[in-house]
């Protein structure tokens, strides 16, 4: 693979080695930031020719679909700071090119709790609270303080506070309204210096249920998650994929019930008051998809929800084939699945 220098920007470079879909498409202009005193030089370069901009991290959840006509900047800056510190917690200043588990392995060694059941997630710092990553009963905004970025409008800097930044469930203001036009240079996290655990998620409820296993402690279940994880998701450097496809859809109460009388077997779950969330892996399998090739695609044997293709797929076969899955789901349930990933391009 080319050497890329930071802030220097490449033309027609192939996008395959920076996302784990690793589907085939070029970017017009590819430029690695490695300082952030490179991000405004670089937007000043293209400011007149008003070219898209995208964003990228550690390309875990982006799929370029087709080739991109603009500029993919790549974050790869480094650097993490206390700022401030209690008996009770830490705040520390994470720059947005960190890997993610690195950062949660730094944290755990430092005994600073809170990210143990996030171990594994693949990605960027930065890209954490796009879609407000979660996994085993937790999600990354219950530990962020404060993000902070630069307007790629005006080249301001901006900072947003937890409660501006409007998570959901994987989803924040990042992924919706200012998406494309903010980029995070630094996630301000605030962790715990005492350990609050939670394994009531049922695969590590599961996985501690023994007595041996009763008196667990964070670096004990970020492991087990390592574990968990590895035996039921594909390995992208092996099988391309971008983890979870499509969102969990949420009904509300009363569709859920008349599913459920329907669909006895249906999992539900608890989300917020008045609305129940779905397996989107259940409607999946149920439909037929689970394990199923068509066009070098096909939804992971092991775990319905994750798109897989054997390494030849095209961005069109991968669209085509998610769109047969989305309206076989909604052909049954009346139900419309909504990709979790970013996808740059699209087919008719
Ligand atoms: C095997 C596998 C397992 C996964 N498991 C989980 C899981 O358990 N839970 C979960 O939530 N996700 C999971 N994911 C999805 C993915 O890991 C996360 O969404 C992760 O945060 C993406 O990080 P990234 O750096 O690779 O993002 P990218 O794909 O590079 O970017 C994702 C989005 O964030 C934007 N972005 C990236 N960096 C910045 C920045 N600095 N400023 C502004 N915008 C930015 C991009 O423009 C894009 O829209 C999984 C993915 C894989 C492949």
């Amino acid at each position: 693979m080319t050497a890329f220098s930071g802030g220097k920007c490449h033309e027609f470079t192939e996008m395959q080695p920076f996302t784990t879909m690793a589907l085939p498409a070029t970017a017009r202009f590819f430029c690695p930031i490695f300082h952030d005193d490179e991000i405004v030089p670089v937007l000043q370069q293209f400011y007149k020719d008003q070219l898209p901009i995208q964003i990228l991290g550690g390309g875990s959840n982006t799929i370029f679909l087709q080739d991109f006509p603009g500029l993919v900047l790549q974050i790869k800056t480094t650097g993490i700071e206390v700022v401030s510190e209690t008996a009770q917690d830490v705040v520390v200043r994470v720059a947005a090119g960190e890997n993610w588990d690195s950062f949660v392995k730094y944290s755990l060694q430092r005994e600073w709790f809170g990210l143990e059941n996030l171990a594994a997630i693949p990605g960027t710092v930065g890209a954490a609270p796009v879609q407000n990553i979660g996994a085993y009963g937790r999600e990354v905004s219950q530990f962020i303080e404060r993000i902070e970025g630069i307007d790629l409008d005006s080249f301001c800097r901006r900072d947003y506070t937890k409660l501006e930044s409007s998570f959901s469930y994987r989803d924040s203001i990042f992924k919706k309204k200012v998406s494309g036009r903010f980029l995070i240079q630094q996630v301000l996290f605030r962790l715990n210096k005492k350990e609050i655990l939670d394994t009531s998620y049922p695969d590590l409820k599961n996985f501690f249920n023994s007595p041996e296993t009763s008196q667990v402690n964070a670096i004990q279940i970020a492991n087990a998650i390592r574990d968990i994880r590895s035996k039921k998701l594909p390995a992208p450097e092996i099988i391309p994929n971008s983890g979870s496809f499509f969102q969990n859809p949420e009904v509300t109460e009363d569709v859920a019930s008349a599913l459920k009388e329907r669909y006895p077997e249906m999992p539900l779950y608890n989300h917020r008051p008045g609305y129940k969330k779905i397996a989107a892996a259940w409607l999946i399998e149920f439909c037929g998809w689970k394990g199923r090739w068509q066009n070098h695609c096909s939804m992971y044997d092991r775990h319905a929800l994750i798109l897989i293709h054997d390494g030849h797929a095209s961005g069109k076969e991968l669209y085509h084939y998610m769109t047969e899955v989305i309206e076989s789901v909604f052909r049954v349930f009346q139900i419309e699945l909504v990709p979790e990933v970013n996808m740059i391009g699209r087919f008719t």
